[in-house]
Parts: C-alpha cells; structure tokens; sequence
C-alpha cells in the first residue's frame, strides 16, 4: 500500500521545531516581524494572507496587515516596500500576488531587500539559489524538499520528472533536486510524449494547475509522486467522474459547492504510487510553515550581525 506524504503532520513539526528558536529571538528582544501587504479585495489572496499571519500570530511572531487601496500606484508600493526595508523590527516582507494591473509587480518583488524576501522570489535569492549559496528559498518548493526528507524518499541518483516550470515551483523545485543530485526532466506544456516522460520518475512533481491531468499513464509503479496542483471543482459530474463517485466527495460537493483535486488522477495515484502527496492536506500546509521558518531564519540572521 502506498505511503501518504502527510504535509499536516509534517507542518506540525516544522512549526514545533521553530518555537524554541523563536522563543530565543524573543529573549533577545528581537522577536521575529513579518510584514504583509495585501492590495485591494482579493478574496483568495485575502484568505492566504490571513492563514499566513495567524500563523505567525501562533507561533509568538509579530505581524502585521498593510492593506493599500485598489487604486494604489506603482511609486506609492516603492514607498511603501522602502519603508519595510528600512525597519528594524521587520525581518519578513511579503507582498501578496497577484497585485492590481496598474501597478508594475516586477519593479516591486525587486525592491523588497533581498535579505527580508521572505518568500524568496527575489532575483538577488534565485541567483543564490542557482548557484547553491544559502538565502531564503521560494517556500512551496522548501516545503516540498522537508517532506521528502521527512519520509526518508531517496533523491540523490535518481529519476526526478517536474511538470511545470513556473518561477514560484516547477524551477525552483528542479533546482533543489539537482542540488540534491536527482537527475532531473523539467516538463511543460510543450513537451511531447509527456507520459513516458513521467514514467521514467522515481520522483514524479506535477505542478501545473490543470485538474487530475496525470493518470496511471504519468506514474512508474512505486514512484514518491509529489501533487502541487489545488484545481477547485466545481460541478458535480467532474467530482463524480474524477473521484469514481466516491460517496465522501459528493457529500463534500453537496455541501460546499465545490472539491479540490490535485494535478493527479487521485485514485490512480493511490493506486500506482509507492508514496503521494494528497490534495487537500499534502504539500499545500507546508507552504506557509515554510514561509515562517524563512522569517525566522532571517530574524536570526539579522540578530546575528548586529
Ligand atoms: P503556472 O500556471 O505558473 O505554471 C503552470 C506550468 O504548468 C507551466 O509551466 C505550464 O507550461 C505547465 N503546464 C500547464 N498545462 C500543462 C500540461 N497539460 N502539460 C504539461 N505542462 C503543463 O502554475 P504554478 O506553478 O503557479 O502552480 C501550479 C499549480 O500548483 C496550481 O494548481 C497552483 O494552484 C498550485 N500551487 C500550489 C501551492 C501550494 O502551496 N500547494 C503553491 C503554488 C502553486 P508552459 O510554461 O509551457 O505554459
């Protein structure tokens, strides 16, 4: 039977594990700061951004909620982001994407300190990353490096396919596995005979947003299968069709209107995988933890150069 890669548990643990230490920044007065800036109304960006800061709340770090107006401009974020950088008592910025189309999201991810670029998507932090320096790394990705580890899935040597290559996983994720001496095939929408491609992974990433795309055909028998995809449906007959009628997701459809699956076929995963991640409760609650332990990382830094 197929091992669950359980990201719940593992979070629990990464979240244990950073008490202490954030226990000893406080101690010190300097107890880690997390800044988040969350433009306009965006529900789902309302909602992670929340979870983010409860987290920290949780955990005894200080944060805090900016909330400029829809309307805001490109020059006002500059000022804004500058005014973070120059903090003290902040050691984390994050600015929630997507932001609002008159603002430039390139001119503002760049000019978020390297050193408080908490969720690692600086090009000052990609360029550590490729080269194998340490800094902050993007933190779906960290996040799924912890759980491979946390289940003892070998990497160095073998097979590693990641499906998608967007800068906040696909590459990222392909760069940590290289690190770790995986040989690794970055796919994407383009690439042909994309199956047998998958079938070669001992270490199978699927990270492309397209609901249960990947079936038995993508899996080796016995490959760790790691699922980033969290696709809402939202119409009963796919639920039916994609969960096989599972009388649990359609009492979950019923209820709220709407079920996550993966990138994955979730029953030919459980099926076919020798370890997968399940959507919900997967990689998706390490992000945040990961997230966290990069502030505080950072927090330790700074209290260490003064
Ligand atoms: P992007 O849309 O930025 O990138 C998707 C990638 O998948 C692209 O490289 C695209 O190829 C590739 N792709 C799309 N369709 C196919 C296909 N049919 N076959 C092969 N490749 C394909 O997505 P993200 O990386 O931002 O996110 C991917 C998924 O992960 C989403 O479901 C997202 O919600 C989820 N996610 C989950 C997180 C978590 O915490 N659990 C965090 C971040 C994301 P091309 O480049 O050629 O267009």
């Amino acid at each position: 039977m197929a091992i669950i890669l359980d990201g719940n548990r593992v979070r629990d643990e990464i979240k244990e594990a950073l008490k202490p230490r954030i226990a000893r920044l406080a101690a010190a007065k300097r107890r880690p700061g997390l800044a988040a800036v969350l433009v306009g109304n965006h529900s789902a960006s309302e909602i992670y951004v929340r979870s983010k800061l409860k987290t920290s709340q949780e955990l005894g770090m200080c944060s805090e909620k900016i909330t400029p107006p829809e309307s805001v401009t490109t020059e006002e974020m500059l000022a804004l982001v500058s005014e973070l950088n120059a903090r003290s008592d902040i050691d984390g910025i994050l600015v929630q994407l997507p932001l609002p189309r008159q603002v430039d999201a390139k001119r503002i991810l760049l000019a978020v300190a390297p050193d408080k670029d908490v969720d690692g998507f600086h090009p000052y932090n990609v360029g550590c990353l490729v080269a194998g320096l340490p800094g902050p790394r993007a933190c779906t990705p960290a996040g799924i490096m912890a759980l491979l580890d946390r289940y003892n899935i070998p990497i160095e040597g073998k097979r590693a396919v990641v499906v998608g290559r967007s800068d906040i996983v696909g590459k990222p994720v392909s760069l940590l596995l290289l690190h770790r001496n995986a040989t690794v095939t970055i796919c994407h929408s383009r690439t042909p005979g994309l199956a047998a491609v998958c079938r070669e992974a001992d270490i199978l990433v699927a990270a492309i947003g397209r609901p249960a795309r990947l079936d038995a055909e993508y899996i080796k028998p016995g490959a760790a299968v790691i699922d980033v995809g969290m696709n809402t449906l939202g119409r009963r007959e796919d639920v039916a069709r994609i969960f096989r009628n599972s009388p649990e997701k359609l009492s979950a459809f019923d209820k709220r209107g709407n079920v996550l699956v993966g990138d994955l076929d979730p029953i030919d995963v459980a099926e076919r995988a020798g370890a997968y991640t399940p959507v919900p409760g997967g990689v998706g609650p390490l992000t945040i933890a990961m997230l966290m332990a990069n502030t505080v990382e950072s927090a330790e830094r700074r209290l260490a150069s003064c």
